[in-house]
């Protein structure tokens, strides 16, 4: 790997295949696999993951909004992309690039209606999602009916997949709720078969889902975190490999005597001598407050220097007494040691939202092709 010479997230495609053939063989031969780029491919590059996923056979792609799926044709990839969260507000726009919506509640059902009657659509392909248990989004169990009231006899649309989210999948402790998950959805999807006459396909398993409850697996599966590398647990983490390393380099190093302060506020004050290292990244790029004063630590020629004092927009500064380095040095934010996990572990925060806040200013470098 190159050595870094700014701040950069690297992204690794070689990873990514890893990673997908790992998930992958948790499936049957059969099972299609949709893959979740939505926030930038969780914070990567979605474009370069979709054409990599592609190449490695993924069946449907999926973003949140219409607007990330917009990026996607504009790249000239032309794979079924499902848009888990679109508005009415661009529902034309969605129509025109051949996204395909789910639909999730009796108003958006309608407003969606209309619009492909609008543009003379018929059969335009739809996913029903609904809610067994998440509470978020989705229709009730008892819409089934209005659905079918309005379905009937309507060219417009056409149901080709009927899919539900769970709430839990990767706690064991939650392990009965999420089988009441599963069960609810069995009872919907039947229901829905009986009342529109056809057979949409199923999938309602998440990157832990998969790894958990591989028995509710039914036509299609839908994986984010597993192809950036984590698995919400650590033993399927050490089978992963993380896409996504951010590094940078020391841009100056200061020798700090005792009851200095470093930084905003004055946050940090050193008991000792202290050296301390300032990093060509903030908050801005999405290291938030929330890592400083101790609570995270990047990796210094292999040492754990832990960020001192408050995160700034531009710049955060880290502890390297004793550690061997000099300015230009290359630093590990989070990566393979310390993973993007432990790092966001240290703020009480999650890998996901880690990954998805590194902002657009931070340049991309792709490994593998
Ligand atoms: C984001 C999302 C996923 C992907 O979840 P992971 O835990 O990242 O695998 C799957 N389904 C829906 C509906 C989502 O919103």
């Amino acid at each position: 790997m190159p050595k870094a010479t700014e701040t950069v997230l690297e992204i690794d495609l070689g990873a990514l295949v890893h990673n997908y053939h790992y998930l992958r063989s948790k499936l049957k031969a059969e099972t299609k696999f949709l893959g979740v780029i939505k926030a930038f491919a969780y914070g990567s590059d979605a474009v370069k993951v979709a054409q990599k996923l592609i190449a490695l056979g993924v069946d449907y792609l999926a973003v949140a909004y219409v607007k990330e799926g917009i990026v996607l044709r504009d790249a000239g990839i032309k794979t079924p992309i499902l848009v888990l969260h679109p508005q009415q507000a661009n529902f034309d726009e969605l129509i025109e690039r051949c996204l395909e919506p789910s639909l999730y509640s009796p108003k958006v059902l309608k407003e969606f209606l209309e619009t492909a009657k609008k543009h003379n659509q018929t059969n335009y392909p739809i996913h029903l999602k609904f809610n067994t248990g998440l509470n978020r989004l989705g229709f009730w169990e008892n819409d089934v009916d209005f659905i079918k009231e309005q379905l009937g006899g309507r060219a417009e649309i056409k149901v080709k997949s009927v899919f539900s989210h769970l709430a839990a999948s990767d706690d064991q402790t939650e392990a009965a709720f999420t089988k009441t998950q599963i069960s609810s959805f069995e009872r919907i999807v039947k229901e829905v078969d009986e009342k529109l006459g056809y057979t949409p396909f199923r999938h309602l398993l998440n990157t832990s889902g998969i790894l958990n409850y591989p028995e509710a697996q039914y036509d299609m599966v839908r994986s984010g975190i597993g192809l950036y590398g984590f698995g919400n647990a650590p033993e399927i983490d050490s089978e992963l490999k993380p896409v996504a390393t951010l590094k940078t380099i020391i841009s100056q190093i200061h020798n700090i005597e005792p009851n200095e302060s470093v930084g905003y506020n004055r946050a940090f004050t050193s008991e000792g001598y202290k050296t301390t290292a300032t990093l060509p990244l903030g908050h801005a790029d999405g290291i938030g407050r929330q890592y400083g004063n101790g609570k995270a630590c990047v990796s210094v020629n292999g040492q754990k220097a832990p960020i001192i004092g408050n995160v700034c927009m531009d710049m955060i500064m880290i502890d390297i007494t004793g550690i061997d380095c000099k300015e230009g040095d290359e630093v590990i934010v989070f990566g393979k040691n310390p993973s993007a996990e432990e790092f966001a572990a240290g703020a009480d925060t999650i890998s996901y939202e880690l990954l998805t806040g590194i902002s657009q200013r931070v340049k991309r470098s792709f490994l593998g092709t």
